[in-house]
């Protein structure tokens, strides 16, 4: 369920039901992806995974909304292009508390991040939000999927840390946006294999002294929407499997 898309009666019925109540909040960003991709590639991806996971949800029996994304974070990466807009973690966290202070006090049982962008400053953010918020006594859910555990549920390319716009997002977005991907522009991009993880481990701070100069790591050429519904189903279940965790306790 989309909240944003509901009157409020709809989610003051669902706090008065009784049964618990988690929030999922897509997290995006505003950042390059290539020459093939639109710039909002992560809130889509994010978007999916959290509509994808509250079905899961709603069908064991908790009620689970869809918060309104959010499109703005750290993306100090892609800065560089045209079109990236990239904010700071002290403010992009604090939107983060506020959201969560709102729900704990309308009776929310859980916030659940639905994230997709994996720039270093953001993922950091995350945990540290993450953190505060448990501290207010609201549980979080945050898959992170740059941990290894979770990492090894995606795919190769994802793996591989060649992951920025190429055959693991593409497909992500073919499968639900596919009217947003120039597809004769990414079957024409030769593979770049340079590994994003790599280059964040020896200091690089662009996506151009990652070896991306075209804002793209991976291979787009090789996407494919079969493979987009197979990431979004793992990244769902993720996040479902956690949001269950958390509400049974610590
Ligand atoms: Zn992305």
């Amino acid at each position: 369920m989309n909240l944003g898309e509901r009157p409020w009666t709809t989610v003051r019925d669902a706090l008065a039901s009784g049964g618990p109540v988690a929030a999922i909040l897509p997290l995006g960003a505003v950042e390059a992806h290539g020459p093939h991709l639109p710039l909002c590639t992560d809130v889509v991806i994010s978007d999916g995974m959290a509509t994808r996971a509250a079905a899961m949800l709603n069908a064991q029996g908790v009620h689970a909304f869809v918060l309104p994304p959010i499109a703005y974070a750290p993306a100090g990466y892609a800065s560089e292009f045209a079109g990236t807009i990239s904010i700071g973690a002290t403010t992009a966290k604090a939107v983060l508390i506020d959201i969560a202070r709102a729900l704990k006090d309308q009776g929310f049982a859980c916030l659940a991040f639905a994230n997709s962008h994996f720039d270093p400053a953001n993922v950091t953010m995350l945990r540290a939000a993450a953190a505060e918020i448990e501290e207010l006594g609201l549980p979080v859910a945050f898959p992170d999927f740059t941990r290894r555990a979770l990492a090894t549920t995606l795919t190769d390319e994802f793996q591989s840390g060649a992951c920025h716009a190429g055959q693991f997002e593409t497909s992500l977005v073919l499968a639900d946006r596919a009217d947003l991907v120039d597809r004769p522009s990414g079957a024409a991009l030769p593979d770049n294999p340079s590994s994003l993880v790599e280059a964040f481990a020896r200091g690089a701070t662009t996506f151009a002294e990652a070896g991306g100069p075209d804002a793209y790591f991976g291979s787009p050429s090789r996407a494919s929407p079969a493979e987009g519904e197979q990431s979004f189903a793992a990244m769902a279940a993720a996040l479902s499997d956690l949001v269950l965790a958390r509400l049974k306790g610590p």
